[in-house]
């Protein structure tokens, strides 16, 4: 003997189930789909489901549909690769903002029932919501594994990504690469003299000075630890490092008023137009033998590897 009408039981399904046959007629509507279509289930069946939902003429889901009776092909709608398909809403809230239910909709060929096919909808709103939240999380995270707290500027393991991309590009599209090595001379006097924090001030100072700077596209500042900084300068030519290394370090030297006393960088530059035979540590490496001559030098200069002749020098 049968207690419960198996008929019934999809009425108290969390889901919407309804049966479209060959003409495209509503047989079966649950009690779901009234809820958030505000449909009755009288008004529903033995109408064109696409009189109900006339957004889905031409949809994927009409085809889907014709696909699962014509073939007997199921299909899976998913939400993240289509916007809501029907107007179906949480409540009169979302109906008026126009804010949808978000679908998954599975469409099942029926065997037994030659021409017609099952369409079953789920709300999946609420994991939609948590998926876009841990998007967002995800990406604030990547930020943050990328940025120097101290300076907010980019941070040596940036730089270390950047920089073997941009040699990489550079050795494919025979472009040079420009590096530039900044290191803040006697700063461990100045830390020693002021304090730390106000040695903080400084080297946000120098982020700041070096960020407003640089503009060219592709390039990146970073923090390379301490108080030292490099920056990658894609495509740019020997001659416009060195302008432009010039400019930066006049900046600094000039921005005595809002620091404790004034303060001046050393530079080293390396140019190179990367190819299979040269490693990318070689443009490193070069830069920071640039640097170490510019400290040789007496500091609060530019010095380039091309010849590692010191580009100026002056008083500090
Ligand atoms: P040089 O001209 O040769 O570069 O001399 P220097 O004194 O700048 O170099 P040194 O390497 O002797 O000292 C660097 C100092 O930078 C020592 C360290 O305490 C200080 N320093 C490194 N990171 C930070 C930081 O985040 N904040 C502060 N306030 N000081 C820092
Ligand atoms: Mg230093
Ligand atoms: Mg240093």
């Amino acid at each position: 003997m049968r207690l419960i009408d198996p008929l019934l039981i999809i009425d108290y399904l969390e889901l919407g189930v309804l049966v479209i046959d060959e003409q495209g007629r509503v047989l079966v509507w649950n009690r779901w789909l009234e809820r958030y279509s505000k449909v009755g289930g009288n008004d529903a069946v033995g109408k064109q489901f696409s009189e109900i939902f006339p957004e889905v003429k031409g949809s994927r889901i009409e085809n889907a549909i014709k696909n699962a009776i014509e073939n007997k092909l199921a299909s899976l709608l998913s939400p993240g690769l289509n916007p809501p398909i029907l107007r179906l809403y949480k409540n009169n809230q979302d109906m008026h903002q126009g804010k949808r239910l978000q679908q998954l909709v599975h469409i099942i060929p029926l065997a037994k029932h030659a021409k017609a096919c099952l369409v079953q909808i789920q709300d999946v709103t609420a994991s939609i919501k948590r998926e876009n939240q841990l998007r967002v999380q995800s990406a604030e995270l990547r930020d943050i594994t990328y940025r120097d707290p101290l300076t907010g500027i980019a941070n040596r393991r940036k730089f270390n990504e950047m920089i073997y991309k941009e040699f990489r590009e550079a050795s494919l599209n025979q472009k040079v690469v420009s590096l530039l090595m900044i290191d803040i001379d006697y700063f461990k006097a100045y830390n020693d003299n002021h304090g730390h924090q106000a040695g903080d001030d400084c080297i946000k100072l120098v982020a700041s000075i070096l960020l407003e700077s640089v503009k060219l596209p592709g390039s990146l500042v970073s923090r390379y630890g301490g108080e030292e900084f490099a920056i990658v300068l894609p495509g740019l030519e020997i001659d416009q490092s060195l302008q432009l290394a010039e400019q930066i370090r006049n900046q600094v030297a000039e921005a005595e008023a809002t620091l404790k006393e004034k303060v001046t960088i050393s530079v080293g530059i390396a140019t190179l137009q990367p190819n299979s035979d040269i490693e990318m540590s070689t443009l490193i490496s070069e830069a920071d033998a640039a640097l170490y001559q510019a400290k040789a030098n007496g500091r609060n200069c530019v010095v380039t590897t091309s010849n590692l002749l010191t580009y100026s020098i002056l008083p500090i």
